[in-house]
């Protein structure tokens, strides 16, 4: 059975004050065993937050890593910079960083190898804008993202990445996708994982959902067989409605 893992990114919200604030609202609470509980903070936050939450069942990660372990690249940070912090998760290719960063399904090819090699669990984001759904190109879309992220990985690593669906018409707009069509994509995403690799690295994947997902609605996308949790933005930013949202996906 796959654990659910339910993601906070909080993009680019919350100082190391605020965060750690937050992480004390989530202590006070009791969080069910049986779900992975991670928040995505900024970089500055990071190191706080992992202090913070030493000795509880929540996982930190960033949003963005660099590729190389070190080098002449002005402004980021890179894979053993983040271990060193006591990070073990990352975002990968985030729409927001694909729109206006430049990401490419290289460069997150990339990020994803490097998380791997240094022991990071990346969170890889894939999803079709508005007029590739209405063309009904968003199988096609999904599996050329997820194909060219995964390329070079070994069974076990893609075993341990864990795949976001997040359609980006649904992102920030209050808008989600129905649970029956996210269940839809990520069935056919866990598909194209057995066709890259074999059947039971895709039954051990974990594919989350993202995208306008709240407390009302997560229990919607946690009932589809191949939805295994949610990465979370605006929903996230308040420890009340994060901690009943890992409430919901037990
Ligand atoms: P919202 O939950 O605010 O729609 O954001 C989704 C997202 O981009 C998570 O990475």
């Amino acid at each position: 059975m796959r654990t659910p893992v339910i993601a906070g990114n909080w993009k680019m919200h919350k100082t190391a004050e605020e965060a750690v604030s937050f992480v004390n609202e989530v202590k006070r609470a009791t969080l069910p065993v049986d779900v992975e509980a991670v928040l995505c903070a900024p970089f500055l936050a990071l190191p706080a937050m992992v202090e913070a939450t030493q000795g509880t069942s929540v996982g930190i990660g960033a949003q963005n890593v660099h590729w190389e372990e070190q080098g002449a690249y002005t402004g980021e940070v890179s894979v053993p910079m983040l271990k060193a912090a006591g990070v073990e998760y990352v975002i990968i290719g985030h729409s927001e960083r694909r729109t206006y960063f430049a990401e490419t399904d290289e460069t997150v090819n990339k990020k994803t190898r490097a998380a791997h090699a240094g022991g990071l669990t990346p969170i890889v984001c894939v999803g079709e804008v508005l007029s590739e759904r209405e063309a009904g190109k968003t199988k096609e879309v999904v599996q050329t993202q997820v194909k060219a992220a995964c390329e070079g990985l070994s069974s076990d690593e893609m075993k341990k990445t864990i795949i976001a669906y997040e359609p980006v018409w649904a992102i920030g707009t209050g808008k989600a996708s129905t649970a029956a069509d996210a269940e839809e994509v990520c069935s056919f995403i866990r598909k194209t994982v057995a066709d890259l690799y074999d059947q039971q690295v895709a039954n051990e994947v974990r594919i989350q959902y993202g995208g306008s997902v709240k407390p009302e609605n997560i229990r919607s996308f946690m009932a589809e067989p191949n939805i295994d949790g949610a990465l979370v933005g605006g929903a996230a930013l308040k420890a009340d409605s994060f901690i009943q949202l890992v409430q919901a996906a037990s």
